[in-house]
């Protein structure tokens, strides 16, 4: 990730009423536009309010209600790419030390089916919460586990957002980042 802000999209709907860019009461619907980098990856590092109009403007140069459209439709893209985040977040973490799972079939022309369950006792939380990071498919590198005070754990890749969201659930960080090359 670069430092270069590189631009700005709309993440998120809001209801701020006056817009940032023009400094008025331009539109109905305020956004909250992220910045992102050249490789238009959102970082947020810098974020503001905008009116949908404005950004419509930005986003495509012109603020029809086509254009306005499309940057509502922006918005709900990154709103239910930002709930699968969560999601897929939240099921990495290790409640005790049995993992229980189904693994896909493969039939010979696809996947048919789910396997009967399968249960792995891990012995310990901690080797739950990192047999859970394995099957992410994540390098190893940089991760380190985080802790909650009803002994809940998680491996976190140590990504600023991912750990941020571990953090607001109760986590704290309880080793130092893996430093083996993978
Ligand atoms: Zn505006």
């Amino acid at each position: 990730m670069s430092n270069v802000i590189a631009g700005f999209k709309p993440v998120a709907k809001t209801d701020n009423g006056i817009c940032e860019r023009c400094g008025m009461l331009c539109p109905k619907q305020t956004v909250l536009m992220a910045s992102c980098d050249s490789d238009g990856v959102v970082d947020g590092m810098v974020t503001a309010h905008w009116g949908v109009c404005c950004a419509a403007q930005y986003c495509f140069g012109t603020k029809s209600e086509s254009s306005r459209k499309k940057v509502l439709a922006m918005v709900e893209k990154a709103d239910m790419e930002r709930r699968m985040q969560i999601e897929s977040w939240e099921c990495r973490i290790a409640t005790g030390t049995i993992q229980t799972y189904r693994e896909r079939k493969y039939t010979g022309s696809g996947y048919g089916y789910w396997s009967d369950p399968i249960s792995i006792d891990h012995g310990s939380i901690r080797a739950h919460a990192n047999a859970l990071f394995h099957r992410t498919g994540n390098p190893l590198f940089g991760t380190f586990a985080m802790t909650h005070p009803d002994g809940r754990e998680v491996r976190t890749t140590g990504k600023a957002d991912e750990v941020a969201h571990y953090a607001r659930l109760g986590f704290v960080q309880t080793t130092v980042p893996n430093r083996v090359a993978a």
